[in-house]
């Protein structure tokens, strides 16, 4: 699009207003200078085209004016934390909506999120015996990638809904607005206040798990389990308070955001020279989301998107899909991580349930020829999406998603390596968009609450059954 050709705006991504001359031009594998504007002369897929190149102009120029998001030591200390998770000594659980929209920045949907990756943790930790990372895809998760770019309402053909940072779900509103880039920020900012705030004021105080009540939990079997658990954490947290071996770090917790990088030019906006604090030099920090990924639909290794990443600091995801080559795996990893720092680099299978045996061992084995650490997550729901007969809605089977998830388990150990995480698309809310799970959701159920925008996402329901599953898995 043309607004790619936007010009480099070096002053407003500085810290005092200059580049600094120690670390300015973190050289890439080319031996060229990557700044956050070297995506530019790449090539492009998934991109947007304005028709109104000053409003984006504006639109980006407010951006970068506007103060990070989020700060470099919190980004240092998820990488950290990833770096545990890749060594073995953290699981991660990132989940969260498919497509955020703006009108879920609202208390009731910030908190059911929160609370359902708050109990989802305490089930895994329970069951895999590790620490939890947790990542929401949540405050800034809008863009969205499509297979087709226009479809049919009503007999018209009008271009697809790519996500409330671009255009409008509504029909009328699908010409892109440049003006919806500034929203997503205050919109991220909004929500990502209310769940500091939450975090600071004891939401995900350990010792009020039953303060997360299982709201739209009908199966008894799951909160009969969920009731027992909290009760024996409980227990070993006041046999811990008796003899005075409580730790403050029950009182609270982190909770990480995380989106697709697949704007590039908010991006770039929000990408900021800023002070690391264990070595007080400048570099470049994605100050949008403490985490980002890549799409499996723009991972290529010559494209914009890869060039963007390969420069910022934070710790970064990878979708990794079916027509992923080892080698491919393996040149992708060489140009993200060139300097091998250990859970730098998450790679996200998502291959379809029945496929993970057939091609996971071989990314497992071509990674670990390498110098690479990564964090091995699964996506069990991207490979698992399917149109429902009946009613034409897209759904995904909670039987693949809980096959996928156990190939990956199964696969990673007879390799002699070991699945660090889970990433799913989920709700808080008692939506029918998968089928199956312990509520036994049928094709015919979908249409009770079928709510989200994009990709079907699981109930909090069927998101405790997985974390359930996986903490068997672990106990077995
Ligand atoms: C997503 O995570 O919503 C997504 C589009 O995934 P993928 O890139 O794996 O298809
Ligand atoms: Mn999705």
């Amino acid at each position: 699009g043309a607004i790619r050709a936007a010009k480099l705006r070096s002053n407003s991504t500085t810290t005092q207003g200059e580049v600094p001359k120690d670390d300015e031009a973190k050289s890439t594998n080319s031996g060229a200078a990557w700044n956050p504007t070297t995506w530019h002369s790449k090539p492009i897929v998934q991109d947007v085209v304005y028709d109104n190149e000053q409003a984006v102009e504006r639109a980006l120029e407010k951006l970068e004016a506007l103060p990070p998001l989020v700060s470099p030591y919190e980004i240092n200390r998820l990488q950290d934390l990833l770096r545990d998770a890749a060594l073995g000594k953290a699981f991660v659980l990132q989940g969260g909506d498919c497509a955020e929209l703006f009108d879920y920045c609202s208390q009731d949907r910030i908190e059911s999120k929160m609370k359902i990756l708050l109990q989802m943790s305490l089930v895994l930790i329970w069951g895999a015996k590790l620490p939890l990372v947790r990542i929401a895809r949540i405050a800034g998760q809008f863009a969205k990638p499509r297979s087709k770019l226009t479809e049919e309402v009503n007999g018209k053909t009008i271009p697809s809904f790519r996500g409330d940072n671009i255009n409008g779900f509504d029909p009328s509103e699908r010409n892109p607005d440049p003006s919806r880039l500034v929203s997503a920020y205050f919109h991220s900012a909004a929500t990502l206040n209310y769940i500091r705030s939450c975090l600071s004021s004891g939401f995900a105080d350990l010792h009020r798990p039953f303060d997360w009540s299982l709201s739209h939990v009908q199966s008894n079997t799951v909160k009969e389990r969920y009731a027992s658990l909290v009760k024996s954490i409980t227990e070993g947290l006041s046999f811990m308070k008796t003899v005075g071996a409580e730790s403050s770090s029950l009182n609270s917790i982190d909770l990480f955001t995380s989106h697709e990088g697949l704007l590039l030019e908010y991006e770039q906006s929000l990408t900021r020279r800023l002070r690391d604090p264990r070595d007080a030099k400048n570099k470049w920090y994605n100050t949008s989301a403490h985490f980002l990924w890549i799409g499996d639909r723009t991972r290529q290794l010559d494209g914009a998107h890869v060039e963007y990443f390969k420069g910022i600091m934070n710790p970064i995801g990878m979708k990794v899909g079916p027509s992923m080559t080892a080698k491919e795996l393996v040149d992708a990893l060489d140009i993200l991580d060139p300097d091998f720092i250990v859970g730098k680099v998450t790679l996200i299978s998502r291959y379809g349930a029945g496929k993970v045996e057939q091609l996971l061992p071989a990314h497992i084995e071509a990674v670990r020829k390498t110098k690479h650490k990564v964090v091995w997550m699964c996506d069990p729901c991207h490979g698992n999406t399917k149109t429902s007969e009946a009613s034409g809605l897209k759904t995904r089977d909670f039987e693949d998603i809980m096959s996928e998830v156990a190939s990956s388990l199964q696969v990673h150990k007879e390799a002699g390596s070991q699945l660090h995480g889970i990433h799913l698309e989920l709700t808080g809310d008692a939506v029918t968009e998968c089928i199956g799970g312990s509520e036994m959701l049928t094709h015919e159920d979908l249409e009770i609450r079928y709510d989200t925008v994009c990709d079907p996402r699981l109930s909090e329901s069927q998101s405790l059954d997985v974390a359930f599953q996986i903490a068997d898995w672990f106990q077995k």
